[in-house]
């Protein structure tokens, strides 16, 4: 197996299925509206066969429930199959038990579709947080390997601005396990460390500064980790009435997603989660 240097990653879910969207789209409400998951995963999977890249894509088990040939086109194409849990819910408002099942639930649709028993976690919108650290326990009690859901930023709704932003071991609160950590990239700025692992911020600043910050990374001998969604490939999208400030979130460069995703995998050297931590010896 080769050994990347960094880790890329994909959440998949749809357009309507984004914190930002919830009022618009409730979830009685998604089965009703037309599916456009096929156009980010086909641009997205073009540009990782071009560039020779494996990548970690972690399913909303409700997608894979609905097209499990996304699941199978990734294991045919050697990329990881991680899990982002059933339904796009903050993790505090499922709570701990609520939470067991939610994975449990993704795993057995994921396993249903082909893939091995996920080894690899990312909370819907990074809230594993101080108020959700219970989330360890049930990731580690269910044999998860690492995580990527802790966001060692300030934030009104996320984040943990003092955490670890390499990757780190966690034990879990109950005492009875640990697993790795591997948030998405942020990047250090007079003490402070800001997002810089993707979403808006990847569409909304150039290119150059994503280029700076990977050679930091390299500099700082710490792995990146960079996420992007399906629906940052699909410029032709449904438009969704929302506030100035959410669609401005959503819909800035969605056109240009594609070009910069594949400069970066022809310049940089990425690959999926797990292949990281091995070549780091870690799992
Ligand atoms: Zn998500």
């Amino acid at each position: 197996m080769s050994q990347p240097r960094h880790a890329i990653s994909f959440d998949v879910e749809e357009y309507f299925q984004v914190a930002n969207f919830y009022e618009q789209f409730p979830r009685a409400q998604w089965d009703s509206v037309e599916p456009r998951i096929d156009v980010g995963m086909d641009r997205i999977f073009g540009a990782l066969e071009r560039q020779r890249t494996k990548a970690t894509f972690f399913f909303l088990g409700w997608i894979a429930e609905r097209h499990p040939h996304w699941v199978t086109r990734c294991l045919e194409a050697g990329h990881e199959v991680a899990s982002h849990g059933y339904d796009h819910q903050f993790l505090w408002n499922l709570g701990k038990e609520g939470f067991a099942d939610d994975l449990a639930r993704t795993e057995e649709i994921l396993m249903a579709a082909g893939a091995e028993r996920p080894s690899g976690f990312r909370a819907c919108t990074f809230t594993i947080t101080r108020r959700s650290w219970w989330a360890f326990d049930v990731l580690c009690e269910r044999g998860y390997r690492f995580d990527s859901s802790v966001h060692p930023v300030r934030h009104p709704v996320y984040g943990v601005h003092d955490f670890e932003p390499g990757i780190s071991r966690v034990t879990s609160p109950d005492g009875k396990g640990s697993l790795l950590e591997f948030p998405v990239t942020t990047y250090p700025i007079a003490g402070r460390n800001f997002p810089a692992g993707g979403g808006g911020y990847f569409r909304l600043y150039p290119l150059a500064v994503t280029r700076a910050v990977l050679r930091k990374m390299e500099r700082l001998d710490r792995p990146a980790a960079l996420y992007m969604h399906p629906w940052e490939f699909d410029p032709e999208q449904p438009r969704v009435r929302a506030s100035a400030s959410k669609r401005f979130r959503h819909y800035v460069n969605l056109d240009r997603t594609l070009s910069r995703l594949e400069a970066l995998l022809a310049e940089f050297d990425f690959g999926s989660f797990s292949q990281v931590l091995a070549g780091r010896d870690l799992i």
